[in-house]
């Protein structure tokens, strides 16, 4: 590492307020990928190796929609780099799925394994599809013809699904049962985020809202609250939003407002989360809670509050709104909500963001500890997942916290040097075969 900084890091890059491609996520991915690599002096070499995902599929997914129909749509799914362990990360189905998107979610499954130190590489897939149109049935029919496109990368020991956006666990039972039934037997560690009653873990369905939990706790201390203190606005009321809220008031704090498709919700005294819940569990959606105030998306992005969680889809903060967040802490639920140039912004004002791939990392290493299980044939009780999983949290941030305090850079890029740094040690390690 006491080499000068090289060519590959010198990456001839358009200046940053004139870069178009403020939301092309792969792009804003490998910004933070570069500022870290030159920080760590990254080899050359390596730098090339850790900029191109592995592998790439498109495959065609045909299907018989129920009226009879032929209808065609495209999944992808990108193996980034599997040099710490089998390839890991969900597989979402949504009309907005690219391969530039995938590409880059397979790169922060890459790093999120690695900055929580479990061994698995970094992988996502897709399908453009909007699964709001179709029937249960033709989701199956989607989700098995998807699993035989792409089934000589999956397996335990090579690429392991998990749940993404619109996506759960009878999906990833489908997958199951897809894959074992070529194998000719019930190979359950194949996907993680299943049904607990067929090999799923106990703790999995909350693990990335409660990994959100623990994290802000740790900042909050870090910058001398306290949970029992802070006021928190949610973005997104689906799994990690949802399970985060309730969390972090049954620690006291309180939820002034959450949203999801339908709107946001706002009550200055404090939100009953249990009670959203309800009304969540029986309607799918926010619309119509009384006891709250409608706000707008962009209000709730920029309330006087302590915490914001964005928890629902990628660049939802940037360049435009980033000035006019009041949060002291961001905890990133969702995968890549801050663009590049937001990071920037909320930098210079002296916001506190934990990061996508640390904060939302709970989910993979409950994924992590599933695929044990499987492995193991023993199952663990919930106290028990966590536990470990709070342990592994807790850990993390501190790692990262360090990094962040000796290189004197914010949180997000001591995450990646963290994550970098590991997966470019394997990469030394193993050597290059060729
Ligand atoms: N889709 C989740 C994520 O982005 C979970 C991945 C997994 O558990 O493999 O972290």
């Amino acid at each position: 590492m006491s080499e000068p900084v090289m060519g590959a890091t010198e990456v001839i890059r358009p200046d940053k307020e004139t870069f178009l491609a403020e939301e092309n996520p792969f792009e804003s991915m490998m910004e933070r990928f570069d500022d870290a690599a030159k920080l760590l002096e990254l080899d050359p070499g390596l730098y090339k190796v850790l900029r191109t995902p592995e592998k790439q599929i498109i495959v065609a997914v045909p299907i018989l929609r129920d009226s009879g129909e032929v209808e065609v749509y495209t999944g992808y799914r990108v193996l980034y780099n599997t040099s710490r362990g089998p390839a890991k990360g969900g597989i979402r189905f949504d009309s907005a799925v690219t391969l530039e998107e995938v590409k880059a979610l397979a790169a922060w499954m890459t790093w999120k394994c690695a900055v929580v130190n479990i061994p698995f590489g970094g992988a996502k897939g897709g399908v453009v599809c909007d699964p709001n149109e179709m029937t249960l049935a033709e989701l199956e029919r989607v989700t098995r013809r998807y699993t035989s496109g792409i089934i000589d990368t999956l397996g335990p020991d090579s690429d392991v699904p998990a749940p993404d956006v619109n996506t759960n666990e009878r999906v990833m039972a489908w997958i199951m049962d897809t894959y074992s039934m070529h194998k000719r037997h019930t190979v359950t560690a194949v996907v993680t985020g299943k049904p607990v009653v067929m090999g799923g873990s106990l703790g999995r369905r909350e693990a990335t809202g409660r990994g959100c939990m623990l994290v802000t706790r740790q900042a909050l201390a870090r910058l001398g609250l306290a949970m029992t203190d802070a006021r928190v606005a949610v973005q997104g009321f689906g799994n990690v939003g949802s399970v985060a809220a309730d969390l972090m008031a049954k620690e006291g704090a309180r939820i002034l407002a959450v949203s999801d498709k339908t709107g946001a919700y706002f009550n200055a005294k404090g939100l009953d989360i249990p009670d959203l819940l309800a009304w969540t569990a029986e309607r799918r959606h926010l619309r119509g809670y009384p006891k709250a105030e409608t706000i707008t998306n962009e209000e709730l992005l920029t309330l006087d509050c302590d915490v914001l969680v964005p928890a629902a889809l990628e660049n939802v903060i940037t360049k435009k709104n980033a000035v006019k967040v009041r949060a002291k802490v961001i905890c990133e639920g969702a995968n890549g909500p801050t663009t590049a140039l937001a990071d920037d912004i909320l930098e210079s004002q002296g916001v506190f963001v934990i990061p996508d791939i640390l904060a939302n990392a709970g989910g993979v290493t409950v994924s992590y500890f599933e695929w044990v299980q499987d492995r193991g044939g023993y199952f663990w009780d919930e106290e028990t997942v966590n536990r470990r999983l709070e342990s592994i949290m807790t850990r993390s941030f501190d790692e990262v916290a360090d990094w962040s305090d000796r290189y004197k850079v914010n949180m997000r890029i001591a995450a990646y040097m963290v994550a970098i740094d590991r997966v470019a040690t394997m990469h030394k390690l193993r050597g290059m075969y060729a």
